[in-house]
C-alpha cells in the first residue's frame, strides 16, 4: 500500500495536495483505490474520492494502530566524509525505529560545520520521506550537531560501538527496565584510541559486534535492529 502525507482532515474526509500529490499522480492511483495516509502523527487506511490537479481527496476506512519501540534510542553518529553515507544512515535508522539522530563531529569525522549546517534541511526531509515509506506515522527528530568530546552518558544505557576489538557483546546488555539508550557510532575511519578510550572512561559501555570489522551504516543497523527487537519481547 503506498503512504502518503495529507494537508488537511475534515471530519471522514482528507486531502492531498502539493508535492504529495504530484507523488499520487505519479503513481497513477485512481478514485476507489485504498492507500494509507499519515495526518497528525497519526496513520490511515483510506479510500480515493477524487483526483484533480488541485487535490486528492480521500474517505477514512479505518485508522492503522502502529506500535511504537518501547525502547527509546538516540543515536550519536559521527559524520562520515562521504556524506551521501549519512543520508543512507538516516533512511535507515528511521526504517529501524531510532527516535533521536544527532550528527556528531570526531577527529575523523567530516567536520566542515558550514556544510553541516546547510545539510540539516535536507537530513530532516530524508527523515520525513523515509517515515513515510515506513508507514511510520512520526519522523525521526534529527538533532543539533555536536562534538564527540561533549558527549556524556545521558540515558539510562549508553553504548560506545567500538572498533578496537574491545567491548563486551551486544548480548550483555541488559535491556531489563530501560526506557531510553544512546549509541555512539564511529565515522568510516572509527574512533582513535583516545575518543574511544575517554567515552568509556565517562561511562560509555563499550560493544564490540561479531564476527568482523563492519562499516559504521551495518554496525548501526545491527546493534540499532537488535536492541529494539530485544526491547519489545
Ligand atoms: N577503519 C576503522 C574501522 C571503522 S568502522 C578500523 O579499521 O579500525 C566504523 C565504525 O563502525 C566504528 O567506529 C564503530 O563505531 C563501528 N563498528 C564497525 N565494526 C564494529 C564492530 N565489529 N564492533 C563494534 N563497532 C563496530
Amino acid at each position: 500500500m503506498y503512504t502518503f502525507f495529507a494537508s488537511e482532515r475534515k471530519g471522514y474526509l482528507f486531502f492531498i495536495r502539493g508535492d504529495e500529490l504530484k507523488h499520487l499522480r505519479v503513481r497513477r492511483i485512481l478514485r476507489g483505490e485504498r492507500v494509507g495516509v499519515i495526518f497528525d502523527t497519526k496513520l490511515y487506511e483510506v479510500e480515493i474520492v477524487s483526483v484533480s490537479k488541485r487535490e486528492a481527496v480521500c474517505r477514512l476506512i479505518n485508522e492503522i494502530e502502529v506500535e511504537t519501540p518501547k525502547l527509546r534510542i538516540t543515536v550519536f553518529q559521527c559524520i562520515p566524509k562521504e556524506l551521501k553515507t549519512m543520508e543512507l544512515m538516516i533512511k535507515l535508522a528511521t526504517e529501524l525505529g531510532v527516535e533521536e539522530f544527532i550528527p556528531v563531529i570526531s577527529k575523523r569525522s567530516f567536520n566542515e560545520s558550514r556544510v553541516i549546517e546547510k545539510k540539516m534541511q535536507r537530513w530532516s526531509k530524508l527523515s520525513k520521506e523515509a517515515s513515510k515509506l515506513a508507514n511510520r506515522p512520526y519522523p525521526m527528530k534529527i538533532g543539533n550537531p555536536t562534538y564527540l568530546t561533549s558527549l556524556e552518558p545521558a540515558y539510562d544505557e549508553n553504548i560506545l560501538l567500538d572498533n578496537f576489538n574491545k567491548g563486551v557483546g551486544l548480548k550483555e546488555i541488559n535491556l531489563k527496565g530501560i526506557d531510553t539508550l544512546s549509541l555512539v557510532v564511529g565515522p568510516e575511519g572509527g574512533f582513535t584510541e583516545k575518543e574511544a578510550g575517554t567515552l568509556t572512561q565517562k561511562g560509555f559501555t563499550s560493544v564490540r559486534l561479531k564476527p568482523y570489522i563492519l562499516r559504521s551504516e551495518t554496525a548501526l543497523t545491527v546493534a540499532v535492529g537488535t536492541f529494539i527487537n530485544f526491547a519489545d519481547s
